[in-house]
């Protein structure tokens, strides 16, 4: 279990790249830390590391303080986003490198580097060096290092970050699947979002060295805390509208939309408030249907299964997934059936719910 309290860091200059911090990872968890670039997801990691000092608060692991311990003390293994590989030196060597600042012997080192390096299937490559690896191949590397040490947990700074999509997408599975079976505690760093969801067993998404939210990627991705997780989060940008509450409706570029069901009674009529729904929670329709947002189709994207639709809603505007076949041609009239029980409510920003 990782614990961080009140954990602040203020590099020299006055740039407050951790504000506060209060985190707990449980024992065993994928915990993704999420942000814009700056936010300060990569001062998080090192400060947990032990690679920046906090100015303030603490950070324990497994119960133990060690706030004011080295980084080679605190037991905790971190992957760089470059790797960090050895240019010199073999697979074998690479991935005993830990192993050999511990003083294992030599003949165990080369044992469990060919133990690691099998599982994730670099079997194969143990003689070559960094040099004559694909970028997925050096990430297995680097992972395996990390495995070979045993600690307590593991650290990755956007260990996926330089990896071709198709790679990235296949290493994502197979980090998940490793994590699985390992069962250790890691914290994971990326600006991507559907990475994010696709990995963590729970997330935290930062904003100017604070956490606005912790959840798992479900909670985090149908319930927003504020309109600016709202619009980080979702490959399609949630649509996020000016509104007016009138009566049990909501009044949005003059049409009139239901109330979400987690907002019901704790709107006041007459309130200005931002409306929100995902493109994913809306029905779309050719013909008009109560409360429905309808408009002028502008633009239809391709999204392979699907289509992203973009209505002109009065002076808004509005996307809507459409599955494929359904999808209408520009110019047409459309009309988008928001789901009552996932659409939201934010007022002053924060989400309106019980
Ligand atoms: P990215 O996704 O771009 O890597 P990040 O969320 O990891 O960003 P950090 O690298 O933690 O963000 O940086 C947080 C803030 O602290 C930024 O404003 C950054 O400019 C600043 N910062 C980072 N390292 C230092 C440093 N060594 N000295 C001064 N300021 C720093």
């Amino acid at each position: 279990m990782i614990s961080l309290s009140g954990l602040t860091k203020v590099y020299p200059g006055g740039v407050r790249a951790l504000d506060a911090v209060d985190l707990t990872i449980a024992d065993g968890e994928f915990f993704a830390l999420l942000g814009p670039s700056g936010c300060g997801k990569t001062t998080l990691l090192r400060t947990i590391a032990g690679l920046e000092t906090a100015t303030s608060g603490s950070v324990a692991v497994g119960g133990r303080d060690v706030t004011s311990l080295q980084p080679g003390a605190r037991d905790l293994a971190m992957v760089f986003q470059d790797y960090a590989l050895f240019p010199h030196m073999d697979v074998t060597d690479n991935i005993a490198y830990p192993l050999r600042i511990k003083k294992v012997a030599k003949g165990a080192r080369a044992a469990k580097a060919r133990e690691v390096g099998e599982r994730l299937g670099l079997a194969q490559l143990m003689d070559r060096r960094p040099g004559q690896l694909s970028g997925g191949q050096q990430q297995r590397v680097a992972l395996a290092r990390v495995m070979a040490t045993q600690a307590q947990a593991f650290l990755f700074d956007e260990p996926l970050s330089n990896l071709d999509a198709r790679l990235r997408l296949e290493a994502r599975t197979f980090l998940k699947k490793l994590q699985r079976e390992l069962g250790v505690t890691t914290v994971f760093v990326t600006h991507d979002q559907a990475e994010a969801l696709a990995m963590a067993d729970r997330m935290a998404v930062m904003e100017a060295g604070r956490i606005r939210q912790i959840g798992t990627p479900a909670e985090v991705f149908q319930r927003p805390a504020s309109t600016f997780v709202a619009s980080f989060i979702g490959s399609t940008p949630m649509n996020l509208l000016d509104a007016t509450v009138r009566g049990d409706s909501l009044e949005v570029s003059g049409c009139k939309v239901a109330v979400p069901s987690s907002a019901a009674g704790l709107l006041t009529d007459g309130e200005e408030i931002v409306y929100g729904v995902r493109p994913e929670y809306m029905a779309y329709s050719a013909e008009p249907a109560d409360g429905a947002l309808g408009g002028m189709v502008s633009i239809v994207e391709n999204l392979g299964a699907s289509h992203l639709v973009t209505l002109e809603v009065g002076d808004r505007v509005v996307q809507t997934v459409v599955p494929e076949g359904h999808e209408p041609a520009m110019g047409d009239d459309g009309y988008a059936l928001p789901r009552a029980d996932r659409a939201l409510v934010y007022r002053d920003g924060d989400l309106v719910s019980r």
